[in-house]
């Protein structure tokens, strides 16, 4: 990207002639830091490799050789030494569910990229060592006994024993959740009336309950609001250490598309943060449909006070989904009545200059939805607008063809890493070959973000998702995806920056580092490009920086960190 106030002020002769600008005329002559002697990976138009760069005023003031950049040093210039490192503009999550992950991280047990099921179950053991006591021990999900060298659940007699006196939850996904003895009681639960009207309490060969409760989402989702919620001090804790955490993975900004009971008071953590400027992540979110039938008149209602791109570079509200409308969402045979309602819907938002993201499973049925987008396109053009698809991991080449056709971007996420073999099982191994169709998206050119769709169903780890993307195999080690499928490890990289600040309307703020633009990136531990693709899962970031303020240090740069201002 061009940057207009970009101007040569106060830069050497050699410096102007390799282009080095600063940013912001008249001001910052010196830069506020230097990244020097390192790999630096621009994303330019050109796949540009840099070697050093310059931050002034969180934006990105030059980039070029170490010794003329150095030349941009001041008295109060922070110089950080790559060492050969890898640095890469930080990733963005174009669909994760961060918001909610971060209400109740703090008061959590995570068994995310747990190995075994007895290093998961030592979490929660760990866990009930420091809790109060009557404390929950509550596992939200991204696991999969897949990732277990046992390959299956726990038991009950596990679970109590690792959490003692304590009341304590798992949840695998959507449609199972185990519980304590003491966490049946705490709840009143002793048979299948009490676990709402799907729900079933497990039992085993002898009739006798297992502690299990399978049911559908709904069911899943009830159960869980009825676990203890987590305080407002719980909750802003939670939203700092998990943005935190994600800083950690490199990732520097999210997409998030709301939830099931993500009511407003959900969202005051994180308004909180951003109003102490301590977010340490770039949130833009969507409202999510709450309840069946009355859709569009709460879209009205919130939206009334909160315009489209309400907000700042740090936190943005980003229009509707990924429920936009109750009688579409998991729903391969709408009736006319929910097609009809969704067109209204997506009408009011096509008129509003609003985006829209619609989560979506099957190829098969998902023709409906784009017959409504090209319907209300005709009327109010929707292209520029970024709406979305996500998921859709059976995607065809012809959807992918409508989809760009109407500007529609795809949100897609390493769903398969977890559930692949469930989906070779369901839908044949040449489906699974070509899922999710990587390559022919890019063929095709429909802009595409990763992500990941954390946490109730996945790990939040971008690296994870990275690799899963390159190799096609499944957290067990299945391999499923062809290599016709595979991108290069650039194309990759592109889906998880600029492929998603797409999303938020910000590729040329952001996804790339180029002059101008923000100063959002990541110093890895491990060179991304040249790294065996068994270690790319293992990679974390050393130095986040996010805006030119550094967010997260660790190892060598951990004495750069600054503390998030309060
Ligand atoms: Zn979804």
């Amino acid at each position: 990207m061009t940057n207009p106030i970009a101007r040569v002020i106060g830069v050497s002769a050699s410096a102007a002639a390799l282009g080095l600008a600063m940013v912001g005329p008249g001001r910052a002559q010196t830069a506020d830091i230097i990244l020097l002697h390192g790999r630096i990976l621009t994303l330019d138009e050109r796949s540009s490799v840099r070697e050093a760069m310059a931050v002034s005023e969180g934006r990105i003031a030059a980039l070029g050789r170490s010794t003329e950049i150095m030349e941009l040093a001041g008295r109060k210039t922070r110089v950080v030494d790559l060492r050969g490192r890898t640095v890469i503009p930080g990733l963005i999550d174009s669909h994760i569910h961060a918001i909610r992950a971060a209400l109740s991280y703090s008061v959590e047990v995570n068994w995310i990229g747990s190995s075994s099921l007895e290093e998961a179950l030592g979490r929660t053991r760990e866990a009930a060592r420091t809790a109060k006591p009557g404390d929950w021990l509550i596992v939200a999900g991204g696991w999969t006994p897949e990732q277990f060298r046992e390959k299956r659940r726990p038991t009950q007699s596990e679970l109590a024993a690792a959490a003692g006196e304590h009341p304590a939850y798992v949840q695998l996904f959507y449609g199972w959740a185990l519980m304590t003895p003491a966490a049946f009681k705490a709840l009143n639960i002793a048979t299948d009336a009490d676990v709402g009207p799907r729900g079933r309490l497990e039992e085993d060969a002898d009739g006798k309950k297992t502690g299990g409760i399978s049911g559908d989402t709904a069911t899943i989702t009830a159960l869980f609001s009825r676990l203890p919620s987590p305080s407002f001090e719980q909750r802003v804790a939670g939203t700092r250490a998990f943005f935190r955490e994600l800083n950690r993975l490199a990732l520097t900004g999210v997409v998030d598309p709301g939830g099931f009971g993500m009511a407003p008071r959900d969202y005051q953590a994180l308004f909180k943060l951003w109003q102490d400027k301590a977010l340490t992540v770039r949130v833009v979110y969507t409202v999510f449909a709450q309840k069946r039938g009355s859709e569009l008149e709460d879209y009205r209602n919130l939206t009334q006070l909160l315009p489209m791109g309400m907000g700042d570079e740090m936190l943005r509200f980003n229009g509707i989904g990924e429920n936009v409308a109750w009688g579409m969402y998991n729903n391969d045979n709408p009736s006319e009545a929910d097609k009809a309602q969704f067109y209204e819907i997506a009408k009011w938002a096509a008129e509003r200059r609003m985006s829209l993201n619609m989560h979506w499973h099957n190829d098969r049925s998902v023709g409906q939805l784009l017959d409504i987008f090209e319907r209300v396109d005709r009327e109010s053009p929707i292209k520029g607008l970024r709406w979305a698809i996500a998921h859709l991991n059976d995607a065809s080449a012809a959807t992918l063809e409508r989809m760009k056709a109407l500007g529609v971007g795809w949100a897609m996420q390493d769903a398969m890493y977890f559930d692949g073999e469930r989906f070779q099982k369901e839908k044949g191994a040449e489906a699974a070959r070509r899922a999710p169709p990587l390559k022919t998206a890019l063929r095709i050119g429909v802009n595409v973000g990763a992500g990941t769709d954390a946490h109730r169903v996945a790990s939040y780890n971008p690296f994870v998702a990275l690799r899963w993307m390159l190799d096609g195999k499944t957290v067990a080690g299945t391999l499923l995806r062809g290599p016709e499928e595979a991108p290069t490890r650039e194309e990759a990289l592109r889906m998880y920056t600029l492929g998603s600040a797409w999303f938020a309307r910000d590729e040329d703020k952001r996804g790339s580092l180029v002059v101008g633009k923000l100063a959002d990136l990541a110093v890895l531990s491990k060179d991304y490009m040249k790294a065996p693709l068994e270690d790319v899962g293992r990679i974390e970031s050393l130095l986040t920086m996010v805006g030119g303020k550094i967010v997260y240090a660790a190892g060598p740069y951990a004495g750069f960190e600054e503390s998030a201002r309060r």
